[in-house]
């Protein structure tokens, strides 16, 4: 029975040790960042870090993708340790085990992919004997760097990404959230049965709705196993600018307020130092849950709520209305009194058909008041199955409050109002600039509403990434790209100044 105390029902994770710090449990939400320089570049990397450290990032994550990278980890961390700056830091490492044993060495955690840490050919039809088999090979490839981690004491993260399933797990579940979770559960379990257990997991993707469905399918099976690890939080390839901030917050938020995650990182196309603050935002939400209200969360369900008959018949559409206080506003209704009036024509809704999300903004900021906004919205359609959407109070500078309530729809994948932008935030394998390429494409093509644009630095990643893009680009080779549409490679590896042009030329035909 919920008797309205949420501690009755809290499940706390394991505690597990980065370092100096311990994530999961009671502790603290701890803020992740990334760095964008080259990681074999140590100077650069060094000046970054200590940057986002005091800013307010706790743990740091760089790229290693070869070995010129893992030597220049022992001389980053000398040379911090030498500066006074302790922060941990994690090694994020794609396809090679022997990358991740050596690196396990010199930093406080390494990030595996499950995606990529046994070769599955491609096609194939995979039996639950294949999967058993898969499991075992697992277990033997991973035991070499458990050696490194249980001697150094370094902690693991099973990162799952949408986009980079491996091809068994794709056979059998598609790229779905369950595909998501039986990944992560499979390393869970491979894990603890090598009597490992200093490890947190994340299950991350560029989709708001996706990586909320498949951190909550993963935190009701780790419930129901009696497995709870900590569950580090972010939505990927977000992009740049409000618009990024707001899927951050509508994925992240939403979750956090469930009591779900330990850690997060908000993934920006920008300068990582500028993740640093709307993570803080979004740690303040709700500083007193920490651990998940089982109740809650067995009620939610992921059937996509459609609004009132009503308000169908009116708007000729089934998406959720804006609501607005402002009469000249770009809004569904106007709310007048009880009344909702439709702004243009004719009619009134029955406002008891409505399950309004309202928030009035009183913040001296807008920022906080838009994480708040994005958060809460995206909490109240999972939990409470809200359909509407009324913001009202003060306006931001240049931006509205009804602009913002169609962002948020459209960062929810609920209703689409303008072009939709995914990018990675560029890591240490970028290869070229992310951000300067994003802004390009922008300008380009802003006018293409509910298209899907993406650009993604390099093949890691990238083209599994952003395969839900209508048109996009992804590093190919040393300031080469290569054109996508529909998620196949249409134009190969030509120089990065000529991408967009091209881009534009073939949304044009
Ligand atoms: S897609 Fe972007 S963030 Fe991801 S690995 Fe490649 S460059 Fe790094």
């Amino acid at each position: 029975m919920d008797n309205g105390d949420k501690r009755t029902y809290r499940i706390v994770s394991r505690n597990v040790n980065v370092g100096d710090l311990t994530l999961g449990g009671i502790n603290p939400l701890f803020i992740q960042t990334m760095t964008n320089t080259l990681t074999a570049d140590v100077n650069s990397t060094v000046r970054q870090i200590e940057n986002l450290v005091r800013k307010g990032a706790d743990i740091v994550r760089l790229a290693v993708p070869d070995r010129q990278s893992v030597q220049a980890l022992t001389d980053i961390k000398k040379m911090l340790r030498k500066k006074g700056v302790e922060v941990p830091l994690v090694a994020d490492v794609h396809y090679s085990k022997s990358i991740a044993e050596e690196s396990a060495r010199y930093v406080e955690k390494v990030r595996v992919n499950p995606g990529n840490f046994i070769a599955e050919q491609k096609g194939k039809k995979f039996s639950d004997k294949d999967f058993e088999t898969a499991k075992e090979k697992i277990f033997d490839n991973i035991q070499p760097l458990l050696k490194v981690c249980k001697r150094y004491g370094t902690a693991l993260r099973i990162g799952v990404n949408w986009g980079s399933l491996s091809e068994r797990i794709l056979y059998n579940y598609g790229n779905t959230p369950e595909g998501m979770k039986v990944s992560a559960m499979e390393f869970v379990e491979v894990l603890t049965d090598s009597g490992f257990y200093n490890f947190t997991l994340s299950l991350k993707a560029s989709d708001v709705r996706v990586m909320q469905e498949a951190n909550i399918l993963l935190v009701k099976e780790m419930i129901e196993k009696d497995l709870f690890f900590p569950v580090h939080l972010g939505v990927t390839e977000s992009g740049d600018g409000l618009q990024a901030r707001i899927k951050s917050a509508a994925g992240i938020g939403a979750l956090l307020k469930l009591g779900i995650g330990d850690t997060v990182r908000v993934s920006l196309t920008e300068d990582p130092v500028n993740e640093i603050p709307v993570a803080e935002k979004l740690v303040r939400l709700n500083p007193e849950i920490r651990g998940v209200n089982t109740v809650e969360l067995k009620n939610i369900d992921f059937k996509v709520n459609s609004v009132s008959g009503d308000v169908v018949r009116l708007l000729g559409h089934n998406k959720p209305p804006v609501i607005s206080k402002n009469d000249n506003a770009k809004a569904d209704f106007i709310k007048k009194g009880d009344n909702l009036i439709k702004r243009e024509g004719k009619g009134v809704v029955d406002i008891d058909n409505l399950k309004i999300f309202e928030l009035e903004n009183k913040e001296e900021d807008s920022e906080t008041f838009l994480v708040k906004a994005a958060a809460g919205f995206s909490c109240s359609f999972l939990k409470d199955k809200v359909n509407a959407i009324y913001l009202h109070g003060k306006n931001f500078e240049d931006y509205t409050l009804e602009e913002l309530s169609f962002d948020i729809l459209q960062a929810m994948g609920l209703r689409y109002s303008k072009a939709e932008f995914i990018a990675c935030p560029s890591c240490g394998r970028s290869l070229f600039n992310v951000e300067r390429e994003l802004k390009k494409l922008k300008n380009a093509v802003s006018d293409f509403k509910g298209v899907k644009f993406a650009v993604m630095g390099c093949m890691v990643n990238g083209p599994g990434e952003m395969a839900d893009a209508d048109y996009g680009i992804v590093g190919s080779g040393k300031d080469k790209v290569t054109v996508y549409k529909g998620g196949k490679p249409i134009i190969k590896n030509i120089p990065t100044d000529e991408a967009i042009e091209r881009l534009r030329e073939l949304v044009d035909n």
